[in-house]
């Protein structure tokens, strides 16, 4: 068998907090349990809220938590060749639509087909599924915004996509602590159809981060996804696109999230929590384990 390898992949976009310090150390101990490697990746594609400050603070919050960095680090901004091919190999599929509606026009949509009294289908983050331009633009309309410069996000046809796929697919998940972390693989039957048609890049962003994942676990030869259960849904997206591009799929450990007093998921723009204050405030070790239930 070859030797596991886990990533520990945050977004620079905030301040890490403690949901993030539990994820780094359960993807620490793993890798050491199951004699393996950590990788990290900054996942740095959105370029306007990703700062070169919050991603030195981000470093320093590792080392406080004395996460082993092997490096180099993969940085998703100096791979945008690669989710590209990615992308014009779904495009040669015929599973990609550029999709005009804006976010604005989506709102609207959704907010008159609900005064009604009928309610529209959201995605499993919470944003509405999208209605297609047809439900929304004149054939005209569309024409316009084709020939134009109009911003368009490039979706991927999920009912395509499946069909292309078959019915059958599964991933495999494991536990992520503990003695779990050695039991059998159990499948997880793919569900993506509460997602509809997710976004693969954007006019000026040629990649998002169902795309970019997918692609970069591969390249750095990711056995092991651990990551928090708010992206257990996410997964039957991801194994759809490793499906379609021939990837390889790693087994996948979804983790506990640690939430606030009123059981919600933790947020970066929640300062108390952040791990830069609790490490400017004299937290030790122990006191952040305890919190995070290590
Ligand atoms: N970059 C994502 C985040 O910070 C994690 C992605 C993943 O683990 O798949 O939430």
């Amino acid at each position: 068998m070859t030797s596991p390898a886990f990533r520990f992949a945050p977004s620079p976009n905030g301040y890490l907090h403690i949901g993030h310090a539990l994820s780094a150390l359960l993807n620490a101990r793993a890798a050491v349990a199951l004699e393996g490697r950590l990788l990290v990746r900054v996942e740095d594609i959105d370029q306007t809220r990703c700062t070169p400050q919050l991603e030195a603070e981000m470093f320093k919050d590792l080392a406080w938590l004395g996460i082993p960095l092997e490096e180099p680090f993969l940085r998703q901004s100096k791979n945008f060749p690669h989710y590209r091919s990615a992308l014009e190999k779904l495009q040669d599929l015929g599973l990609v639509y550029p999709a005009y509606l804006t976010r604005a026009e989506i709102k609207r949509f959704v907010s008159d087909y609900e005064a009604s009294g009928k309610s529209w289908p959201r995605d499993p983050d919470g944003a509405p599924v999208y209605p297609g331009d047809d439900a929304v633009l004149s054939d005209a309309e569309r024409k316009t915004r084709a020939d134009s410069d109009a911003p368009f996000a490039l979706r991927l046809d999920m009912k395509k996509a499946l069909e292309k796929v078959g019915q059958e697919l599964v991933w495999s998940e494991v536990g992520a602590e503990g003695k779990t972390l050695f039991a059998s693989p159990r499948p997880v039957p793919v569900d993506a159809s509460a997602w509809g048609d997710v976004v693969l890049a954007r006019k000026d962003t040629p990649t998002s981060y169902h795309l970019s994942v997918v692609v970069d676990d591969a390249r750095q030869g990711i056995t092991d996804v651990l990551r928090g259960k708010d992206l257990y849904p996410a997964t039957s997206v991801h194994r759809i696109l490793q499906e379609l591009l021939g990837l390889p799929q790693p087994r996948y450990r979804h983790h506990r999230l640690v939430l606030d007093e009123d059981g919600r998921k933790l947020s970066k723009s929640t300062h108390a929590t952040s791990l830069r204050s609790l490490r400017e405030n004299g937290l030790t070790h122990v006191q952040l384990r305890n919190l995070i239930g290590l």
